[in-house]
């Protein structure tokens, strides 16, 4: 028989015995009344007990009791053994998981929905300067670059934040954020000092070599020119070879001052000032129609007055190249169109040509240095293949950027798109 069923089988027993007893002495109500009483401060005593050892944890020894209150006792002394047991198991994978995070060499900070440290480990407290005593503060109070408070408010955390090491200035650090769990968020930054280092002296090792190439080239230049003044045309073979080495010095030159323009857009601060863009794309086009003789082949629709915050030199380059890549990779005899509008939230420069077009595998790669789309045309057209890495960089210096649309044999379409906060006039 259950627990249950020896309870109802004790209690009916009693009920029996007091009715027996109450028949015959004449007072059946009274002892009803008397078991009832009886049963409930029974059960009272019981619950007090209970409260009071489920109040000291639970896990000390359970009294001693019979029956339902047996039962009782046990499953709630089963219930505390396991979920001590599952605390502990739990308690092993937290230290696991601190002590891996503990040895990492990247910084690794847990912080709360208020910005507050939860935990650090050992790279975080050695780079933030963070001590272990700072738990609960505001990170925002210890760390107070303004980038770094800027990106941490954004809650826009695709991208990292490069930030100078707060106890040392010449550790170059690469932060970045990563939200979890309801409102909690982990911070992590890795030391990039050397990567920083290396990327820096490759940007001074370009510039170096492409500035000291410029002398030799401008004297060798010169001596072609005096060597073609000389030459009589009787030799079909030297005529030759001094256009073959006028052709390529140009073409050195031409790279080298790419480079350098690059490099000088990778290092240098820009003067801003307001650009008047309708007159400078007036220029470029007048430039380009003349440059490559060919007569009124730019059309230029200036549809919007708007001046940009920019570096003129710069804008001037990017435009450029442009305009004369569209030349160059179409036909002759076709149109170049050169649009300057703009919408509720952009100011766009279009260059279309009904050119070669580009492949849609080639399009990614176009902006990278030196990448040049093998085609029979593009073997014919000199480049160094570093105009649109030009492009990309002034528009990124500029916040803009650059779309491109293009089919093969349909023609392409390069867009620099201007956020409209960048308009002066
Ligand atoms: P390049 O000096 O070779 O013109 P760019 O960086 O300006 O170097 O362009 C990279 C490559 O992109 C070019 O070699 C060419 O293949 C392709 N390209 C650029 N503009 C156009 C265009 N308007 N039409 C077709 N292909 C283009």
């Amino acid at each position: 028989m259950n627990i249950w069923g020896r309870e109802i089988t004790n209690i009916t027993l009693q009920l029996l015995l007091v009715l027996i007893i109450g028949g015959i002495t004449g007072h059946i109500v009274i002892l009803l009344f008397l078991l009832m009483l009886s049963i409930i401060v029974q059960q009272i005593i019981q619950i007090n007990r209970f409260e009071k050892w489920i109040r000291k944890g639970g896990s000390a020894k359970s009294p001693k009791v019979k029956g339902v209150w047996e039962d009782i006792y046990y499953h709630v002394y089963r219930l505390k053994k396991s979920e001590k047991r599952r605390k502990k198991k739990l308690r092993v994978i937290i230290d696991q998981f601190r002590q891996s995070t503990e040895a990492l060499p990247d910084a690794v900070v847990i912080l709360g929905s208020h910005d507050e440290i939860d935990w650090s480990n050992k790279a975080a407290r050695h780079v933030f300067g963070l001590k272990i005593t700072d738990k609960g503060q505001r990170i925002p109070n210890l760390i107070r670059y303004p980038e770094f408070i800027r990106y941490l408010k954004s809650g826009n955390y695709k991208q990292s934040v490069i930030l100078p090491s707060p106890i040392d200035r010449k550790v170059s650090l690469e932060v970045r954020v990563i939200p979890y769990g309801a409102g909690l968020r982990l911070l992590l930054a890795q030391d990039i000092t050397q990567l920083k280092q290396m990327e820096r002296m490759r940007k001074d090792f370009v510039a170096n070599v492409s500035h000291e190439l410029r002398t030799p080239l401008t004297v060798l230049k010169g001596y072609i020119e005096t060597l073609q003044d000389m030459d009589d045309q009787n030799s079909p073979l030297l005529t030759n070879s001094f256009i073959q080495m006028q052709g390529q010095t140009e073409r050195m030159q031409h790279l080298v001052d790419d480079l350098l323009l690059l490099a000088r857009l990778e290092t240098q601060q820009k003067k801003t000032s307001c650009v008047n863009v309708p007159e400078l794309l007036m220029q470029i086009c007048k430039e380009g129609d003349t440059l490559r003789h060919s007569s009124n082949r730019i059309e230029l629709t200036l549809e919007s007055d708007a001046n940009i915050v920019g570096e003129e030199q710069e804008l001037r380059s990017a435009f450029t190249n442009l305009v004369s890549n569209a030349l160059k990779y179409s036909s002759d005899d076709s149109v170049v169109k050169v649009r300057w509008y703009q919408d509720s939230q952009l100011v766009i420069l279009a260059v279309e040509d009904k050119g070669e077009g580009i492949a849609k595998y080639d399009i990614p790669r176009i902006t990278e240095r030196f990448y040049r789309v093998e085609t029979k045309r593009a073997k014919k057209v000199s480049g160094t293949g570093l105009g649109l890495a030009i492009v990309k960089h002034v528009l990124m210096r500029h916040d803009a950027h650059l779309s491109v649309n293009s089919e093969l044999s349909v023609g392409s379409c390069f867009s620099c798109h201007f956020p409209i906060k960048r308009i002066c006039n």
